[in-house]
């Protein structure tokens, strides 16, 4: 199996409020990007990264020298990033049954165990998730509970998300030509009756999107190793 990671870094950060975007803003000593791809470069099924920047920025310095990591740039939204990264890719010659593993850059924390998992799960298309905890509440636009969501089916989507290569690039293609803004990869598997599979995975993988995330990813990784 040929794996290659995408890994969506394009993004702003407008919900962190810091100039800097946040997948570059130091978290436990280190570039926050350094510990997502660090995540990633622990998997040996993976051979390379394609990382999705911002247009025009090189690639920075990354002290990750088993790792070999393509740059491309990103799009306005993660989901241009995201086709971009794949158009990159098949653009190399990679054949269309290659495995790609889209992974946030804004998720530093995940665990090899979910990583190898994922890879190990026989299904074509499969994404990490976890099993919501909280009770579910839905608003009635005017901040008041409208309703109570029965929790027992809902997942938060995770990434990385797995597909093959020549099949999400089609269905993202698609999600865009039909102006449908899809926000992970299983959304525009899914609106093609694609069956995706759901790997139970730590919630300590989550995304970091506000001054709140990173102070908790900061007291995380600051007790852990260098990358
Ligand atoms: O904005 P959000 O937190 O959903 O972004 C998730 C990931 O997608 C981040 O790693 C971000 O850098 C990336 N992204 C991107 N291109 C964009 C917007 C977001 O690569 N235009």
């Amino acid at each position: 199996m040929t794996v290659w990671a995408v890994v969506p870094a394009a993004g702003s950060g407008q919900r962190m409020c810091r100039a800097t975007p946040k997948q570059f803003l130091d978290v436990g000593g280190r570039p926050l990007l350094v510990w997502t791809l660090a995540a990633l470069a622990v998997e040996p099924r993976i051979a390379g990264v394609m990382l999705a920047l911002p247009a025009g920025a090189a690639l920075p310095d990354l002290p990750l020298p088993g790792l070999p990591i393509q740059r491309c740039d990103g799009g306005a939204t993660r989901q241009q990033s995201v086709l971009a990264a794949l158009d990159a890719l098949a653009a190399r010659g990679l054949p269309e049954s290659t495995t790609v593993l889209v992974h946030d850059a804004a998720r530093p924390l995940l665990p090899a165990a979910d990583l190898a998992a994922l890879l190990d799960c026989p299904a074509e298309c499969a994404i990490l998730a976890a099993a919501m905890a909280d009770t579910v509440k839905q608003d009635d636009g005017a901040g008041h509970v409208a309703a109570t969501l029965p929790r027992e089916r809902l997942w938060r989507a995770l990434t990385p998300q797995r597909a093959p290569l020549g099949l999400l690039r089609r269905a993202l293609a698609e999600a865009e030509a039909a102006g449908v803004g899809v926000t992970d990869e299983a959304q525009a598997l899914e609106r093609l009756g694609l069956p995706v599979r759901l790997v139970p995975g730590s919630a300590l993988n989550f995304k970091i999107t506000t001054p709140d995330d990173l102070r908790l990813a900061d007291a995380l990784l600051s007790v852990r190793e260098s990358p």
